[in-house]
């Protein structure tokens, strides 16, 4: 065997000891704002810091206004592909929840490796009624049951614990500073990593949310209760909602029946009478969104939207 082959073989031995080196395959999920990429790009500085190749590739259409992120970081002694197929993720990292529920399936099913920040961004869709103190269409699985459905799990408040330290957006560091703790790279060369590519002044903050995320990983490896954030509500609690309510009053003696009201409520909720006046015809369905008093020319509208206390308006 030629010293270069054995070197070669010495290479990937070296590399396969490392705890490390089971991770090759990241992926990275979340939504605008968040510092996804700050992280894919954390981990492809720390892959290179090591000697090997990195290929990282991000889809961030929509990110400025709260859309969807992702990024892919694969590294390894070669690597080819920039993208990672379904099954084939060997840690996820979440820094919203839905998000991270959404992608699951992409890890690999027996020693895939899950964490995430368990803050809920519910996206507009997810409104699908309109009305004050409706509930949400948002991703019901609680942090336990997934760590039934993954190899490993770690959910965690990640944002209060940033915004503990004064800075609830570092909590992208905190989230790293959690996945760090799978690895054995150098908390050295991860702060490095960071100090690179967070802004200036915000570097002292996420140091301090990267301590204090691994410093929450080592505790929660050591004891796997701690692994499953336990505020996070349960589902299927009764959900302590105040009770809202809206009055429109319209005033006749103002209304010249000029239909703009009756056209452009969003829920159709006014109509003309005989006397060609608005009325109200249908007040279970009106969410308080005052575009009718906005637009009526006459100011013959006024719209009242608030909690209930002791049956009236607040
Ligand atoms: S506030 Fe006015 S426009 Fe909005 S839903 Fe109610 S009636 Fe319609
Ligand atoms: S917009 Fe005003 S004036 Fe026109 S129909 Fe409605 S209440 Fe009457």
């Amino acid at each position: 065997m030629s010293a270069a082959a054995e070197s070669a073989q010495a290479k990937r031995a070296r590399l396969a000891d490392r705890p490390a080196a089971a991770a090759r395959n990241v992926m990275v999920v979340g939504v605008g704002g968040q510092g996804v990429l700050l992280i894919s790009k954390a981990l492809a500085l720390i892959g290179q810091k090591q000697g090997l190749q990195v290929k990282q590739s991000e889809v961030h259409g929509m990110a400025k206004r709260g859309g969807v992120v992702f990024s892919h970081v694969r590294f390894g002694e070669e690597v080819w592909s920039p993208t990672i197929a379904k099954g084939e993720v060997d840690a996820l990292i979440a820094l919203e929840w839905a998000e991270g529920l959404r992608w699951l399936d992409y890890l690999k099913p027996e020693v895939g490796l899950f964490i995430a920040d368990t803050r809920r961004i519910v996206p507009p869709f997810a409104c699908r009624d309109r009305r004050f103190g409706a509930p949400m269409q948002y991703a019901r699985e609680t942090p336990a049951e997934v760590a039934d459905k993954v190899a490993e799990s770690y959910a965690l408040d990640a944002t209060t614990i940033a915004a503990e330290l004064g800075e609830p957006r570092a909590a992208n560091s905190v989230v790293l500073g959690v996945f760090s703790a799978s690895t054995s790279y150098a908390v050295e060369d991860w702060l490095a990593a960071l100090d690179a590519l967070a802004p200036s002044k915000s570097r002292e903050v996420n140091r301090k949310a990267f301590v204090a995320g691994r410093a929450w990983a080592e505790a929660a490896r050591a004891d796997p209760s701690l692994r499953c954030d336990p505020t996070f509500p349960d589902a299927d609690a009764p959900a302590p909602r105040r009770q809202f309510a809206v009055a429109v009053a319209i005033d006749p003696a103002w209304c010249k029946g000029c239909d703009i009201c009756v056209k452009l409520c969003p829920e159709r909720c006014l109509a003309l009478n005989a006397e060609q006046v608005a009325v109200v015809k249908r007040p279970d369905a009106c969410t308080g969104c005052r575009v009718c008093e906005w637009l009526c020319p006459d100011f013959a509208i006024s719209v009242r939207a608030g909690a209930v206390n002791r049956g009236s308006l607040e």
